[in-house]
This record gives structure tokens, C-alpha cells and sequence, in this order.
């Protein structure tokens, strides 16, 4: 055992030496390598076949410019990424994030989460991660058009239905995805439905895609409130952010019986004790895209708190869905000591290490993003199912299957959290079920 922890970390530091500066993506590997200790011991092959080295250097990384030209006409200049990390289970698949944050070690940290979590998913997918430093805010939809189409002008030769498989994250929805798609149609002659996921319902798109990650986090939170003979009855929750996926996490989470009664955007939060008013969330921010201080403006008995912490208010459970990072130690001691019970992450990596460690410590259930949030993703490769039958499903019939697998996603992490001694560990119970489904085929496939 202690040789295999002296291994791993050779490896961690090995990947720090190699990839500089990069340091969400030292992150992410360091709390995957960390549950890999049990594994290694179990499975000496994996380590004779290096696959750990192999799994953290990506297969390809692409990195180009995107020139474009606003509405004044003055040309501007971003920079483009795509990092093909991994495709032993199928073609790459992951999100496009458009983000002045983005740079090299974000796409990287999102793409090597992304292996994780496919493979957790069961489905057929790959792992990879894009996206640019593009910030779509105060843009015009003519500018977000011309940004797009000189992005996939470059990126399109490195797509492909069995190749990689872009689709939404941070700044990238379904006006992105049809100007993306549009483009990358034009460019190659080919109706493609499967190159692209999270397409609009009238062109290929999935139902239940938009609503994925936010149905698939507050089903996960509901399996592990389940696990310990409780359930969203009744609490109180706090979801961070009000994009995409909190949106609709706020809207399962209200249809399984509790309360969400804040959320926020990266200027502060709203706290409304009777509870967020879904319609207002969702007219606000998807029809109108303003920012959250103006539903105080709709809800009076609501309080807005700007640059204040969300995780301060009292909850029950949180489900941070706003970006990496964004709940510290400190922010997770809070919300222990008032009470917290369960933690859900909708986003990637929000909760920093010394934050999983509080939940861990403190025993409440703490549900990463690697398996909490990949209903998303799920949906996606059901789309691609759909795509590849040519076939559309109902609404119904789709949130069905989104449902049964973040079952399935619960019950793998948690049966294998325990059969590696750590009950309740879902951390350790992602990983090691994501590692070795990757690590199976790459060993059949030899040295490649
Ligand atoms: N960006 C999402 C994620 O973090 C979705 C990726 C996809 O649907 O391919 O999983």
C-alpha cells in the first residue's frame, strides 16, 4: 500500500512538472489519483500497464484562433480549444465552454473530469472538453453568430459523429449549438445530427436534453437522501447560480417536495424564504437574460445580497451549480455547522479539496459532479441514440431513462464505495467506477 501512494504521487508530481501553471487541472487529477490507491493495490496490472500516465496525458489537444468581427466592426481576436482526452470508450464527448476564465487548465480540468464521468454513465462515450475565452456577455446575437461560425470553422475538422462530439457548458446553449451546428453542416455537406448534442428539439435535438443536468443532480441528491431513509420532503435547499442547470435542478427539486429558497449569479444572490418563484428564475434569465438582482424587483419579500455568500444562508441541502471552486473550506464549515445534511455538485468541481474534506469529515452525503451531474451528459448520449435511429422520443418517455440512470450512476458509486471499505465515500465510489471502465478497454486495446 505505502509503495502504491509513493507511486501516485510521483505520478501527481510528474503531471504538475509537465503541464505548468495549470492548476484546476493539477486539482482534478490529484483527487482522482488520491481514490486510485485501493485500486492499484487490487490490480497490480493497471500500474504495469501505466495506465494511469496514459489516462493524464490527453490523446490530442487542439489550440487555434478565432478571429471575428463585432458590431462596430472592429476585429477581434480570441483563442479556441479542444482537448481530445480520452477515447477508449467511444468518440470524445463534452461541452464547449465560452468564458473569459477560460484558458489551457480549465479545458483540461473539464475534460478529465468529463472521462470520469462518461464512464460512469455506462454510456458509449469518450472524454473531452473545448471551448474559449470568448465572454458571450453584452454580445448581440449577430456577434455570438460570427463568433461561432469562425469557431467551428476551425474546430470542424476535428469533429465527426465517431470522432468527438461536442455540446453545451458555461456560455454555450441552444442559440450557440444552432449557429455551431449550422456552420459545421455548411462547411462539410453533411446533415450530421450526431456531431453536436443539446440541438434544438425541431432539428435533432433531445427533449429533456435542456433539463438534464439539473433533473439528473436533484435525482442523485434524492437517491442519496433515499440511501439514508430520508428524502426532499420538506427541506430546505440552496442552489448556487441560475443558469441552465440551476434552473432546472430548482425545478425538480420542487416537484420532489422541497424548498429552494436562494440563488445567485456571479454578482450576488437572492434569498427568498417563501421560496424562489420558478417562473420569475426562468423569464428572467432565460427569456430576458437579465441578471438576479432584478427578481427582488418581481418579489419584494425577497432579499438581495450583492457579492454576498449564498452559503451562508441555512439549508438542508446545496447543490452548488455555478461554477469551479466556488465553495471553500470555510463556505463548507458554514453550512455544516447550520445543519447542512446533503451536498449535490450541478456544476464541475465547485467544492475546492479542503471543502470535500469538511463534508467528508463531518459525514453528510456529498454527491461530486463526476456522477451527480452527468445526467447531462447522459442526455446527450441519448440523443445520439436518437440521432443514430433517426427516431425522436417523448418527453415522458426520456425523463424516464434520465431518471433510471442516475439510479443506476447512485447505486454503482455507492455499492462500490463499500465494497472498497468507504461507505458513503461517492467520491471514491465515482472514481474508482469511472477508472476501471476506462482502464478495461485501454488494456484490450494494447499500447495505443
Ligand atoms: N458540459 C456538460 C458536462 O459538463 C455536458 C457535456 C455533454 O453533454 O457532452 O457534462
Amino acid at each position: 500500500m505505502t509503495q502504491v501512494v509513493e507511486q501516485v504521487e510521483c505520478i501527481y508530481q510528474e503531471v504538475v512538472r509537465r503541464n505548468p501553471g495549470e492548476h484546476e487541472f493539477h486539482q482534478a487529477v490529484k483527487e482522482v489519483l488520491e481514490s486510485l490507491v485501493p485500486v492499484l493495490t487490487r490490480h497490480p496490472h493497471y500500474a504495469e500497464h501505466r495506465i494511469i500516465e496514459r489516462i493524464c496525458e490527453p490523446e490530442r489537444q487542439v489550440i487555434f484562433r478565432v478571429p471575428w468581427q463585432d458590431d462596430t466592426g472592429r476585429v477581434q481576436i480570441n483563442r479556441g480549444f479542444r482537448v481530445q482526452f480520452n477515447s477508449a470508450l467511444g468518440p470524445y464527448k463534452g461541452g464547449l465552454r465560452f468564458h473569459p476564465s477560460v484558458y489551457l487548465g480549465i479545458v483540461k480540468f473539464l475534460g478529465f473530469e468529463q472521462i470520469f464521468k462518461n464512464a460512469v454513465t455506462g454510456m458509449p462515450i469518450g472524454g473531452g472538453k473545448g471551448g474559449s475565452d470568448f465572454d458571450p456577455k453584452g454580445r448581440s446575437d449577430g456577434e455570438i453568430m460570427r463568433f461561432c461560425q469562425s469557431f467551428m470553422t476551425e474546430l470542424h475538422r476535428h469533429l465527426g459523429e465517431y470522432t468527438d462530439v461536442p455540446a453545451g457548458d458555461i456560455g454555450v446553449g441552444a442559440r450557440e449549438i444552432g449557429f455551431l451546428f449550422g456552420q459545421y453542416k455548411r462547411l462539410t455537406n453533411r446533415y450530421e445530427s450526431a456531431v453536436l448534442t443539446g440541438k434544438g428539439p425541431s432539428w435533432g435535438g433531445a427533449l429533456v436534453r435542456r433539463e438534464a443536468t439539473g433533473y439528473g443532480v436533484a435525482f442523485f441528491i434524492d437517491e442519496m437522501l433515499r440511501a439514508r431513509g430520508q428524502s426532499f420532503e420538506g427541506k430546505t435547499c440552496v442552489v448556487s447560480g441560475s443558469g441552465n442547470v440551476a434552473v432546472y435542478a430548482v425545478e425538480k427539486i420542487h416537484e420532489l417536495g422541497g424548498k429552494v429558497v436562494a440563488c445567485s449569479d456571479s454578482d450576488g444572490f437572492v434569498h427568498h424564504p417563501a421560496g424562489i418563484e420558478l417562473e420569475t428564475l426562468k423569464r428572467l434569465k432565460e427569456v430576458e437574460r437579465r441578471r438576479i438582482r432584478d427578481y427582488v424587483e418581481i418579489h419584494p419579500d425577497a432579499v438581495y445580497r450583492h457579492g454576498g455568500r449564498i452559503w451562508d444562508v441555512p439549508c438542508d441541502v446545496a447543490v452548488p451549480c455555478a461554477t469551479q471552486n466556488e465553495l471553500d473550506g470555510d463556505a463548507a464549515r458554514r453550512l455544516v455547522s447550520n445543519g447542512c445534511l446533503a451536498v449535490g455538485e450541478g456544476a464541475n468541481m465547485p467544492t475546492t479539496p479542503e471543502g470535500i474534506k469538511v463534508f467528508q469529515e463531518a459525514g453528510i452525503a456529498y454527491g461530486p459532479g463526476k456522477a451527480a451531474n452527468a445526467g447531462g451528459v447522459s442526455t446527450s448520449a441519448l440523443e445520439m441514440q436518437q440521432n443514430a435511429s433517426r427516431d425522436a422520443w417523448t418527453f415522458e418517455y426520456t425523463e424516464r431513462k434520465l431518471r433510471e440512470i442516475m439510479k443506476e450512476i447512485h447505486r454503482a458509486c455507492h455499492e462500490t464505495a463499500e465494497e472498497y471499505g468507504r461507505p458513503g465515500d461517492y467520491v471514491l465510489g465515482a472514481n474508482i467506477v469511472g477508472f476501471t471502465r476506462v482502464a478495461e478497454p485501454m488494456v484490450a486495446f494494447g499500447l495505443i
